[in-house]
């Protein structure tokens, strides 16, 4: 995705944020022009605004394996976290609980609630055993990401919920699977959750555009009380503009995927491996052991991850400088997750994978997507490991 401005740009933050899709960025133009009635009306304008958002609603609900009456229109992909667990909570007022590798948009609701934050394993998959541990709790909710936002590792959604149905079968499972979305077939793996949370600019469609998908079967309860716009489940006039450019983003998105996930998971592949082959000591997360002598608890086979992640720490560095270094040259990339604030927290991700803090203090997210290049990789792989080498004499 190499354009040029002031210096050359490689742009290695997807899943922070993806420029749109121009199908969709063009859709958003044409819903805004002509779709300005509001949707709940009766009259012509309405209706066009009506059906816009329609459309889209099949085209989400076709891309993530769905009925349209379960497609939640809502304001981002932490509003469906939120929807999700407070939603479920109001209903069944039991447990809730979450793995402790979550976004904070699911972790934050779930810690107010004083709900269970459970463990992972050096690889970052969720301790089954825990989950079976509280599994007598009276769980109203179990949320676990489908794809994590800073490693890419991916959970058995599968495991989990055999576990649910054994011995919680009241619990409805809980998804965020907005990183997964432009990766994996959701379809197929987020099939086991009641609940799907998805962000509409991962994959190439605006910000401010989520969707909570809520099956038939799972009960929850609004959390904005107006209009009930959205099956009584989400209050507020519809983003039709945003909805239409979500509804293209999702279906171009669903059916390039498997291309995409081949041409990009290569160009991961050989990013990372020509990274360690420059910088040995470096330590790819969920891959990599973090110690040439592991204690058990450390051990770990590698994981699935999506295709777009190329996540990896780097001994002896600051995330922060190198950041610095590489942004002066245009290369764009991140320590942990974006926040608010912008601040470099220690990752609470790396933390529960058994991260010592000095190793996540040196950690790098490279994300990929739909419009990365060879050439993108082929600067990366020019300036990386350069400004590594370079911090690392500066601080010797
Ligand atoms: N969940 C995950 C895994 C994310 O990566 C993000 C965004 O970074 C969110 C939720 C929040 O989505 P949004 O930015 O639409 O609020």
């Amino acid at each position: 995705m190499a354009t040029r401005t002031e210096v050359d740009e490689t742009y290695l933050d997807w899943a922070a944020s993806t420029p749109m899709r121009a199908s969709a960025l063009d859709a958003m133009i044409a819903a805004a022009r002509e779709g300005y009635g509001n949707p709940t009306g009766a009259h012509h304008r309405a209706r066009v605004g009506r059906r816009i958002v329609d459309d889209a609603r099949d085209h989400v609900a076709d891309a993530v394996g769905a009925e349209p009456s379960e497609i939640i229109f809502c304001g981002s992909g932490t509003e469906a976290d939120n929807l999700a667990v407070f939603g479920a909570h109001a209903v069944a007022s039991g447990h809730v609980a979450c793995s402790a590798v979550e976004h904070h948009a699911v972790l934050h609701p779930v810690e107010h609630l004083g709900g269970t934050v459970i463990g992972v394993d050096g690889a970052g998959q969720l301790d089954l055993d825990q989950l079976r541990s509280i599994a007598n709790l009276d769980l109203a909710v179990v949320s676990v990401m489908l794809a994590n936002n800073e490693t890419g590792v991916v959970q058995r959604l599968d495991a989990i919920r055999s576990i649910l149905d054994e011995h919680a079968p009241q619990a409805l499972l809980h998804t965020d699977a907005v990183q997964a979305f432009p990766w994996l077939d959701v379809v197929e793996l987020a099939a086991p959750a009641d609940l799907i949370s998805l962000s509409g600019h991962k994959f190439g469609g605006p910000k401010g555009v989520g969707v909570l998908v809520v099956r038939s079967n799972a009960k929850i309860k609004a959390q904005t009380l107006g209009g009930g716009q959205e099956f009584e489940l989400r209050s507020g006039t519809h983003n039709v503009a945003g909805i239409a450019a979500f509804g293209v983003a999702a279906q171009a998105m669903a059916a390039e995927r498997a291309e995409t996930v081949q041409r990009v998971g290569a160009l991961r592949d050989r990013l990372v491996t020509g990274i360690k082959a420059a910088l040995p000591d470096t330590i790819e997360s969920a891959r990599d052991p973090l110690s040439s002598q592991p204690s058990p608890a450390q051990q770990f086979a590698p994981v699935e991850k999506v295709a777009g992640s190329a996540h990896v720490c780097f001994p002896g560095i600051e995330s922060e400088a190198l950041l610095f270094t590489l942004e002066r040259v245009g290369i764009y990339a991140s320590a942990a997750s974006s926040c608010a604030s912008g601040a470099q927290d220690p990752s609470h991700v790396l933390a529960a994978m058994g991260y010592p803090r000095e190793l996540a203090a040196g950690s790098l997210r490279m994300s990929l997507g739909f419009g990365t290049t060879d050439a993108d990789i082929d600067r990366a792989l020019t300036i990386i490991p350069e400004a590594v080498h370079t911090l690392r004499a500066a601080a010797a």
